[in-house]
């Protein structure tokens, strides 16, 4: 299986046809717990927080993708970052990449630190920053590259590179999936999806994911899957699988599209800094050329007329659906703000309140560009 291309792997990765009535579909196996021929003597499934078919289905797919030896599904996002957290033990420090989505500061900052974990927050975009702040009690380097929502990049195998033994190097790859960018082909250790986004790609399931190749680390993952309990149900790991199996037809179309939409915007005197990694306005268009096979479908901008200008076009749209989330198949666009952000608002790492996020979806680019140009008007 791992021979095979991306584009194969997101259809046939991790799914057998069923065993009992080659269903080619992986069922929903919609159960808590499995019939035991005799005391401890059952298939490989016991009990649904432990395991379920469906969600080994999931998990399989998800490694395949990644290029990773081992998958885990999480009920989200957050559940996924947690346990990766929980490998940790207090008085261990975290290098952050600054520019991390809201949620899992929020994470890091009002819920780990309480129980003694300990942050430092840093332009991941320079890998020099990195290794500044690396400390005896080191024990991982969180990044996402992409940022969310600055779309600052940084140099995976760079800093995966000056990472010293026994520093892990934990990737969030949300926005850029697997099909634009695979950090353990770059020597990062851990990766972190939240599926809700460009995995399940229909806006229609909140998940989470994390692949590994080290076994050691993937055995203490799935005792937290396990012990802690944050599992996806059996639907929801349905809905991502099939979501999966078009991910390199959407990654394509999300990128051209937003290739198209972002030099619309830079060339429209509303917007004083349009920031796109496919730009070549953008100061690491060479690292995305060089690391990402496309630069996504995510574009921030700056509005020049500011916080009010910002909070005017974003609800002017039609198209573009004023909501948070991103990586559907419908185009979304946000005030990160007052919205995705506001959590970060007091903080050294607040986001500029002129600042609009966009989510590109698949319509056709010309209906698009027109609802932008529309919603323009009420600027
Ligand atoms: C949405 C998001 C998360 C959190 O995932 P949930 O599924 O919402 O819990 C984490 N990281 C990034 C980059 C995200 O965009």
């Amino acid at each position: 299986m791992t021979d095979y291309r991306p584009e194969t792997l997101a259809i046939h990765a991790g799914v057998e046809p069923d065993p009992t009535t080659g269903a080619i579909m992986t069922p929903i196996y919609q159960t808590s717990t499995y019939v035991q021929a005799a005391p401890a003597e059952h298939q490989g499934y016991e009990y649904s927080r432990t395991d379920n078919p469906t969600r080994t289905a999931l998990q399989a797919a998800l490694a395949a993708l990644e290029g990773g030896s081992y998958g885990l599904a999480f009920a989200s996002g957050m559940a996924a970052i947690d346990a990766i957290l929980r490998l940790l033990n207090p008085g261990d420090h975290t290098i952050v990449g600054d520019d991390v989505y809201g949620g899992t500061f929020r994470l890091f900052d009002q819920v780990l630190a309480r129980y003694g974990l300990q942050f430092t927050y840093v332009d991941a975009s320079d890998p020099a920053n990195v290794r500044a702040a690396l400390r005896p009690e080191t024990k991982l380097i969180w990044v996402e590259t992409p940022t969310n929502p600055l779309l600052k990049l940084t140099d995976i195998a760079a800093v995966a590179d000056l990472a010293p033994d026994g520093v892990w190097v934990a990737v969030d790859n949300t926005f850029s999936s697997p099909m634009l960018q695979r950090p353990l082909d770059r020597s990062a250790d851990i990766v972190v999806h939240s599926t809700t986004k460009y995995l399940g790609g229909h806006s229609d399931v909140v998940g989470g994911a994390v692949v590994v190749n080290d076994q050691g680390i993937y055995e203490e993952l799935k005792f937290l899957q396990n012990a802690v309990g944050a599992v996806p149900g059996p639907q929801d790991c349905f809905l991502t699988l099939r979501g999966l199996k078009t991910l390199h037809l959407r990654m394509e179309r999300h990128s051209e599209n937003a290739l198209q939409i972002a030099r619309f915007l830079a060339d429209h005197d509303a917007f004083a800094q349009v920031i796109y990694p496919g730009l070549e306005s953008h100061p690491q268009h060479e690292l995305a050329s060089r690391q990402m096979r496309a630069p996504g479908g995510m574009i921030s901008a700056i509005m020049a007329g500011g916080d009010a200008a910002a909070r005017r076009f974003v609800s002017a749209t039609r198209l573009f659906a004023l909501a948070e989330s991103l990586g559907g198949v419908e185009s979304l666009i946000e005030h990160p703000y007052s919205m995705t952000h506001a959590s970060t608002a007091e903080s050294d790492i607040a986001v500029d309140p002129g600042l609009v996020r966009f989510s590109v979806g698949l319509e056709h680019i010309d209906d698009l560009i027109a609802d932008l140009r529309t919603a323009l008007k009420e600027v």
